[in-house]
């Protein structure tokens, strides 16, 4: 059934219990009042009649006595014919005749039509006694007296017939006021009782299948799939109940087939991943491992379980490795400069290297927290290359040692060439003594540097770490440029700003740096320019810049001037350098425990600096 019908049904029911209390007792009252009146118009009409008629025949019967017994002759003769008689007699008549209209009892009737006849016999006495002039007392006693009393007590007994019917009919509308009072409250008890039921039971019947629907969508909105209605109503509720099982069922299907499908997405990702060649660490945005390679188990030396689901920065309170993984991560700065790792592992030294990817949601390059969902770790193994690499400077450092020998054999065989003891060289021959030994200089510097660098990378820098005067530093290396700058007409300014601690470094390589970046600086500025040096203090470092304001050096080529054998295109010196100088600066900067950057603009000149600690 319809919930409408049913609604319709239980309204039309309270409509009906309406009718039934307001009919039943509207019928009840109407015929109480029914009773009532016909008491009124039955019995108290005729009591009425019957007080008048009693009233009228006392008086007809007054007249008669003062007629028959009174001796005055003027009473006599008058009083048959006197109005007020004659009205007496017409009260008598007129409610004799409404009485015989208005019967309603059991032997009313007779008596009714005996007074009547008793009546007209009377009236007949008294006419006779008018018409023959009789008018002794003997005739009223014998004739007028008695028909008198018996037409007197035949009105008595009409007036106690409907007295009596009047008690009679009063207790009988009393019992059933009675009754009705008792229909009615059994048929309102009965009433009210189903009424009540229906008023508790109907609201449930409406709000609990939506409770129960409210509920179970809740359940499927934290994908409780295997929620069912189960309502066996037969109307809309029922219909609902079928459409949202079919609803879960098609979810539920598709949340298994698509579970499959992930699931056999992840097992073959962790496959792909679980035999890399790299050790891989995956974490979600919060830093909680997700996962980890066999590798990286390995490297790290902890097992899957007691990774996956930590804490990153927890476990790496007692794991170095990844420690030095995620430092990154922890302390919010990329690092420039990315060193191998060397890890021991499989009973060898073994050199990784390690690379932090932010995963955002559309692949974009801008990481803000909206788009960030997680970082992978990566550790790949470059111990090969690492090999490669120190053949490479094991390579050069012998060679440029082997070199050194030679070349100063040349250098010296050249001193000599230029003795006149040994003989006269013509002018070509000068010019080109002179074009070998530039050479040789240049060859010598490169195999210098080359020495330099094969020892840094060797890890061999001896460092000879002592106070020094910022000031020395800045003058020694401008001293030995002096002539280089004279030469190009380019004055160099120093400009130190209050007074300078001592720095903690090593002064030789200090000032090689400095000469260095002046050497460069002069040799990329125009004629005639100017150069400054400026040394201040900041914080716990003394920061030493070198400006020029020579051709700048383009924002592309910035971060990699620092790399071995790195020459920008461009320039016209390529010639001359070796592209080793800035590498080597870095090298010793970082060893003494500072930091070198540059500042440029292509055309407006470079700004160099490095920093060193000051004493503590
Ligand atoms: P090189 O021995 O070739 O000068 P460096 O390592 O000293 O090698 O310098 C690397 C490159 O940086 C140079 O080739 C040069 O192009 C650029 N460079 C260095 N200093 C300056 C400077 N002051 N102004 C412009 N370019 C510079």
């Amino acid at each position: 059934m319809k919930i409408k019908t049913k609604l319709s049904i239980g309204l039309s029911f309270l409509f009906f219990v309406i009718v039934l209390l307001g009919g039943t007792g509207a019928f009840y009252l109407n015929q109480l009042a029914n009773d009532s009146k016909k008491v009124i118009q039955d019995n108290y009409l005729s009591v009425k009649f019957m007080k008048e008629m009693l009233k009228a025949l006392e008086s007809i019967n007054a007249y008669q006595t003062a007629r028959f017994n009174s001796t005055r002759t003027d009473v006599k003769e008058n009083v048959f014919n006197s109005p007020s008689f004659k009205n007496q007699l017409k009260i008598f008549e007129e409610n004799l005749k409404l009485q015989k209209r208005n019967i309603t009892e059991i032997g009313e009737q007779e008596l009714v039509n005996s007074l009547s006849n008793n009546y007209e016999e009377y009236i007949k006495l008294l006419e006779r006694a008018e018409n023959e002039k009789i008018a002794d007392a003997d005739y009223y006693f014998t004739n007028l007296a008695p028909m008198y009393d018996i037409i007197r007590a035949q009105v008595f007994e009409l007036l106690n017939m409907n007295m009596e019917a009047i008690i009679r009919k009063s207790e009988n509308l009393q019992n059933t006021a009675k009754k009705v009072t008792i229909y009615l409250s059994i048929i309102g008890l009965v009433c009210i009782t189903i009424s009540l039921v229906f008023i508790i039971r109907f609201p449930a019947y409406i709000s609990n299948p939506i409770n129960s629907l409210i509920n179970s969508i809740i359940e499927i909105s934290k994908r409780n799939y295997e929620q069912r209605l189960d309502f066996k109503t037969n109307d809309e509720f029922q219909e609902l109940a079928i459409s949202f099982n079919q609803m879960a069922e098609k979810l539920n299907e598709y949340e298994h087939s698509n579970l499959a499908k992930i699931l056999f997405e992840k097992r073959r990702n962790e496959l792909i991943i679980n035999q890399m060649k790299d050790a891989i660490i995956g974490l979600d945005k919060h830093k909680n491992i997700l996962f980890v390679n066999p590798l990286a188990t390995k490297l790290l030396g902890l097992s899957e379980d007691s990774l996956v689901g930590k804490y990153a920065p927890d476990v790496a309170s007692t794991n170095d490795l990844l420690r030095n993984l995620i430092q990154e991560l922890m302390t919010g700065e990329q690092e420039k400069d990315k060193k191998s790792l060397a890890i021991y592992y499989e009973n060898e030294e073994q050199h990784f290297a390690k690379e932090m990817i932010y995963i955002t949601k559309d692949n974009s390059k801008e990481i803000n927290d909206k788009n960030l969902i997680g970082y992978v770790l990566s550790l790949k193994n470059i111990t090969k290359f690492h090999e490669l690499d120190e053949a490479k400077t094991n390579f050069i450092a012998t060679i440029s040692h082997e070199l050194k020998t030679p070349l100063s054999s040349i250098k010296m065989s050249l001193k000599l060439l230029e003795d006149s003891r040994i003989g006269k060289l013509n002018q070509e021959q000068i010019k080109l003594i002179s074009n070998v030994k530039e050479e040789s200089q240049r060859l010598s510097k490169i195999v210098g540097e080359l020495l330099d660098l094969s020892q840094v990378e060797t890890g061999n820098i001896k460092l000879a770490i002592q106070e020094v005067e910022p000031a020395q530093i800045i003058s020694y290396a401008t001293d030995a440029l002096k002539f280089q700058a004279n030469q190009k007409n380019v004055s160099i300014e120093t400009k130190l700003t209050g007074i300078l601690p001592k720095v903690q470094a090593d002064l030789d390589k200090s000032v090689w740096v400095m000469a260095n970046l002046l050497a460069n600086a002069i040799k990329y500025s125009p004629e005639k320019s100017k150069i400054q040096i400026f040394a201040f203090l900041n914080g716990k470092f003394i920061t030493f810049s070198v400006q020029d304001f020579g051709i700048g050096i383009e924002k592309q080529y910035q971060e990699r001037i620092f790399e071995r054998f790195f020459q920008i295109p461009h320039s016209d010196d390529t010639q001359t350098g070796t592209g080793l100088g800035l590498a080597i600066s870095k090298e010793f900067i970082e060893a003494q425990g500072g930091k070198i950057w540059v500042e440029s603009e292509r055309n407006s000149g470079s700004k160099f600096s490095f920093s060193l600690p000051i004493m503590e």
